[in-house]
């Protein structure tokens, strides 16, 4: 789970990573009291900024330094409702204006391909950090840091040094690199970014903006990261599917697809967007993987799920029957329209191979239900899906 700014901005300020004083407001108004609370206990100019989970926001107009709360009010107005890359800005952050000197970049991260944490560090923080490992990659220090050593000190340090950054500094950015880690591994972060860590005009060490992706396989560990959940923004759709436990993805296309395993539902969007080429682009409407049971109930459910969705104009059902045979699956489709009566309401295209194969086509055969059409193979049946979506 991705983490709104402010949210890993709180986040910091509770493992004592120096940050700014810094309020949300979702009115001009609130952010005008935001503004006036900020600036009567510290001063100064505030600097409101478009919470939303994307990069770029500054180059994109959603992020204005303000001089009074009156100025504040009306550049939170600006920014409310403003659309920065597809997403809407709800809220903003007034945060304290830093007086910036430098701009740095300091991240943690889980490098899958090599199996370990990373923590990259670069002095040439604020903008594009990918830009600046693709042009200057020598700016940008990549260090591999073990799960079971972690980062204390002398290790944040060595890091720190390595990155070049200037030395009047290393120590309080060591510092906050230690305290980024505890982060990383008390939240079990997957991603702990600051960019950027900024040295203001009196020689501080700030954190400024912050990205944190919490990794929710370990949610059961923090229950307080329940509240961290942006309910308005999940699709409908993936909340109720979640809610029956099923690992589904809205996609945008108009062919429902489901299928029993991770990897055979992957091919089965690959092969249904091929042959929807020839039918005006048919496309895979969604991800559904049923997993290995694939009983009446849960195959009621994910079609209840795909039939809930107004784009979807036809079904692709693709199992490969294996410890859950074909018979169990043939007979879990035709209880799960029984069990969704009138609410099943589009065409549907199975195909089913594997374990008791002649037996699940047999079956479903003999329902001669009016929305099933049964095919042999997986290429058929994507073919057959994607026309009748594009009827
Ligand atoms: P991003 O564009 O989404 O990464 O948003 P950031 O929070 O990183 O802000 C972008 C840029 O705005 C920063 O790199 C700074 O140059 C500038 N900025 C952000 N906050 C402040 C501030 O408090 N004072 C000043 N002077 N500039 C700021
Ligand atoms: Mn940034």
């Amino acid at each position: 789970m991705d983490l709104f700014e402010y949210q890993a901005r709180d986040l910091f300020e509770a493992h004592n990573v120096p940050v700014l004083p810094a309020q949300i407001a979702r009115t001009a108004d609130e952010a005008q009291k935001a503004a006036e609370a900020i600036i009567g206990s510290s001063g100064g100019k505030v600097v409101v900024k478009a919470q939303v989970k994307v990069g770029g926001r500054g180059k994109a107009g959603g992020v204005k330094l303000a001089d009074s709360a009156v100025d504040a009010r009306a550049k939170a107005d600006a920014i409310l409702g403003m659309d920065i890359k597809g997403h809407r800005v709800g809220i903003v952050m007034i945060a304290a204006a830093a007086p910036i000197v430098e701009e740095y970049y300091l991240a943690i991260l889980l490098d899958r391909s090599n199996r370990t944490f990373l923590v990259m560090a670069s002095v040439a923080g604020g903008m594009d950090i990918e830009e600046v490992a693709r042009t200057s990659p020598e700016k940008l220090a990549k260090v591999p840091v073990s799960a079971t050593v972690g980062i204390d000190f002398a290790a944040a340090k060595k890091i720190i040094t390595s990155a070049a950054f200037p030395k009047d500094i290393e120590d309080q950015v060591a510092d906050v690199l230690v305290k980024l880690w505890q982060v990383f591994q008390s939240e079990d972060a997957t991603l702990v970014e600051v960019n950027p860590l900024v040295k203001t005009s009196d020689g501080k060490i700030i954190a400024l903006d912050g990205k944190v992706t919490l990794d929710e396989n370990a949610d059961f560990r923090h229950p307080d990261h329940e509240a961290l959940v942006d309910h308005a923004a999940a699709n409908a759709l993936e909340a109720a599917a979640k809610e029956k436990g099923l690992n589904y993805v809205k996609l945008d296309g108009q062919v429902g697809i489901i299928g029993n395993g991770a990897g055979l539902v992957m091919s089965t969007l690959d092969v249904v967007a091929y042959a929807g080429e020839k039918y005006r682009g048919m496309k895979p409407a969604n991800f559904l993987d049923i997993g290995g049971g694939a009983s009446a109930e849960v195959m009621a459910n994910g079609l209840a799920i795909i039939l809930g969705d107004k784009d979807v104009k036809s079904v692709f059902v693709n199992v490969f029957g294996g410890i859950t045979s074909c018979d169990a699956v043939a007979n879990g489709i035709v209880q799960a329209l029984a069990i969704l009566g009138d609410k099943a309401s589009k065409p549907i295209v199975v195909r089913l191979d594997g374990n008791n194969v002649s037996e699940g086509r047999r079956i479903l055969k003999e329902a001669n239900h009016p929305l099933i059409e049964q095919l042999d193979t997986m290429d058929g049946a994507a073919d057959r899906a994607a026309e009748l979506a594009a009827k």
